[in-house]
């Protein structure tokens, strides 16, 4: 099979298990996630699971990225905030359905990588910080979108700071990693309401940066 025909197939995959929104099926149908796997996993990179990159990350599985992002309802003006750039497979395609993104990553060889698969693919909406995601991105808030694709003890109360009104926070919360959950929370009036949409289990959300000097793969 090729490339071209499994991607058609994940898509389709995506639309049978309630992936609805035609612009978020029509993003990941336009960003090569092969791109953003190590390279000894491009022959699974249309696979609907998470796949391992380095520092004991992953990369989501498709359908988590699909139901996040389609959660997260993202209008083309608005500035999405992602906390947990990893390989940056979701900063893309978000970048495909928004004017901006403003990504964090706490490893900085985790972003450094990311960048180069930005650049490869001129996504030139897409802005990096190397920092704790924690703590938001106070200099660039209010965002309309928030989402945090590594998961939280508790909501982290800058981020809901940093919230626009009318805004949207989608982020797994779990105490542990067999009880997590996708929450989506909205902001109204000053006021946030949350529900939760869907048991999942992701890597930990962790406080602080690593700046190690692990060498970028080539
Ligand atoms: N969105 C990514 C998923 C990566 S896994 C993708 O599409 O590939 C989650 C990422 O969150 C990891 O890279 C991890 O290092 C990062 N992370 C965890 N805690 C963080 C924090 N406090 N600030 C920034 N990034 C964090």
């Amino acid at each position: 099979m090729t490339e071209e025909a499994r991607k058609i197939r994940l898509v389709m995959e995506l639309r049978k298990s309630g992936i609805t929104n035609t612009r978020v099926l029509s993003a990941i149908e336009r960003v090569p996630r092969e791109i953003f796997v190590l390279p000894s996993f491009v022959d699974q990179a249309y696979e609907n699971t998470a796949l391992p990159i380095d520092q004991g990350q992953t990369i989501s599985q498709p359908f988590v990225v699909a139901f996040m992002t389609q959660a997260l309802e993202v209008r083309p003006r608005a500035r999405v905030l992602e906390i947990g750039t990893g390989s940056g497979y979701q900063a893309a395609v978000l970048s495909r359905l928004c004017r901006r993104v403003y990504t964090i990553e706490r490893f900085k060889s985790l972003l450094r990588q990311a960048e180069i698969s930005f650049k490869a693919l001129g996504l030139h909406n897409v802005v990096t910080r190397h920092g704790d995601g924690m703590l938001g991105w106070p200099e660039q808030a209010p965002f309309d979108r928030i989402i945090v694709t590594a998961a939280a003890k508790e909501i982290p109360p800058a981020l809901t700071e940093q919230l626009a009104d009318d805004g949207i926070l989608v982020l797994p919360v779990g105490q542990n990693a067999w009880e997590q959950s996708i929450v989506k929370v909205t902001k109204s009036d000053g006021r946030l309401e949350s529900r939760d949409l869907l048991p999942v289990r992701f890597v930990p959300l962790v406080e602080g940066v690593v700046r190690e000097s692990v060498s970028v793969r080539h």
